[in-house]
């Protein structure tokens, strides 16, 4: 039964001393990891199928990063590109200019986080635009800072007693086939989602000759792993067209590979204006960036800078995990990622309780149901299932209301994804009590 000794001991420090507005979801006290492994503090070893919140693209401490991590830090740990210049932070702007899409002509703002990296797109837009409003989605998530957090509507509990926020931010429906705003389904719904968006909120509250700009995640991650349909970011480029609206996408968790592409965005072809990426791009270093059209990146030396965003060595981690991804980790979190999702949707034949199953690549979501025909969500069973995980050795965790995501390493295999739905189904017949 966990926790052991050790843990126990560290997780009355932790009480003690540490903010309790982290939502921890188990009592995991992690000493160590090594590809798609953690071990606790006791010894207890772990299948990590979230990778620090979908971050350790390449595994943990894989050993190029850390042989970059080391070089790095012999030569320059930090000097801070507010003030000055320096080779490894201009040689990522390049290779993250060269793959985004839409490339070239591609100019980057490197930051420590993906909340901060969205706090620049968001300054930019208003910056270029010159107009006051921005739309997001209903369960986005976009980080927690003034204005990400203004965008983000993805929990209660995330804006609760926080408020009032940014003004000018208004929520759309996302693509959530599984639970349609309007009770339609795809493609006879004809986009009503996207259709409302115009109609009612451009067309009535948020005139669309005021909107600077329309965030969204390809593929919304805290929200609950949802995939909107295809088309479906064709219709929304389109939109932005129309009314000369720029479209960010946040990539931060999409981003880097997790998708079996580069960018979530690719799966619909489309071309934002500005990409905000985070999480996986350094492997587990903190940085961020936010890349824009270098016409639109032209705003005058001291409007925005950040001491820390681009960090020496995370810039060098960043190089490295960019060639291990184009190396065959995008390739293997597309075939890997088909094979767990084929998985899942076994298990879906067979249980009730799992009412869809999606993703794409390595971000894969299932979400459970008291009720198949209702759809009836269940937040306590599902963070049960998650606990169950844990104390059978697998580390997943919840997404939105009622499911549970997997974000592993794009190192993992098709062993550890055997072990890991096995041990999911454990679990999820111990919660629900399936015999
Ligand atoms: N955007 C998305 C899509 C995210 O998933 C997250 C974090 O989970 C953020 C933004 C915020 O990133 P950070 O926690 O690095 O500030």
């Amino acid at each position: 039964m966990l926790p052991g000794p050790k843990a126990k001991r560290l997780l009355k420090l932790d009480k003690r001393y540490i903010s309790p507005s982290c939502a921890r979801p188990y009592p995991a006290v992690i000493e160590r990891g090594r590809g798609c492994y953690v071990w606790d503090v006791d010894g207890n070893r772990f299948l990590d199928f979230v990778a620090g919140i979908a971050v350790v693209a390449t595994g943990h401490c894989h050993p190029e990063i850390v042989k970059v991590i080391r070089e790095q830090s012999k030569r320059l740990i930090h000097i801070s590109g507010t003030d000055f210049y320096y080779e490894v932070q201009v040689a990522l702007a390049e290779k993250l200019a060269e793959i985004v899409p839409g490339s070239p002509n591609r100019k980057v703002f490197f930051t420590n986080s993906g909340t901060e990296a969205i706090e620049c797109a968001m300054k930019l837009a208003r910056f270029k635009r010159r107009r006051p409003y921005f739309i997001s989605f209903k369960n986005s998530f976009h980080g927690r800072t003034y204005g990400s957090l203004s965008l983000t509507a993805s929990k209660s509990i995330q804006r609760q007693g926080f408020g009032p926020f940014l003004p000018g931010v208004f929520h759309a429906p996302y693509g959530y086939c599984y639970r349609c705003s309007f009770n339609l389904s795809y493609p006879e719904c004809d986009y009503a989602c996207l259709r409302f968006l115009e109609e009612e909120i451009l067309k009535k509250s948020a005139p669309a000759e005021d909107v600077a700009a329309i965030f969204v995640e390809p593929i919304q991650g805290e929200g609950g792993y949802i995939v909107p349909p295809p088309g479906y970011f064709q219709v929304l480029k389109k939109i932005c067209e129309r009314y000369d609206i720029l479209l960010v996408c946040d990539e931060i968790q999409s981003g880097m590979g997790r998708t079996g592409r580069m960018f979530g965005i690719e799966h619909w072809s489309v071309i934002p204006d500005i990409v905000c990426v985070a999480k996986g791009i350094a492997s587990g270093l903190p940085l961020g960036a936010t890349i824009a059209r270098s016409s639109m990146m032209d705003w005058p030396p001291g409007s925005h800078a950040s001491t820390f965003g681009g960090n020496p060595i995370a810039c060098a981690c960043g190089l490295k995990t960019i060639e291990l991804l184009e190396g065959g980790l995008i390739e293997n979190a597309k075939v890997q990622g088909d094979y767990l999702l084929g998985l899942l949707k076994e298990l879906q034949d067979r249980y009730e309780v799992i009412g869809d199953v999606r993703g794409k690549g390595l971000m894969v979501g299932v979400e459970l149901v008291l009720d198949r025909i209702k759809k009836t969500p269940t937040t306590s069973k599902r963070d049960g299932v998650v606990y169950e995980c844990f104390q059978r050795g697998l580390l997943c965790l919840g997404a939105g209301k009622t499911t549970v995501r997997f974000s592993p390493p794009l190192t993992v295999g098709k062993k550890e994804i055997d072990k890991a739905v096995a041990i999911f189904e454990e679990a999820l017949k111990k919660v629900f009590r399936i015999s």
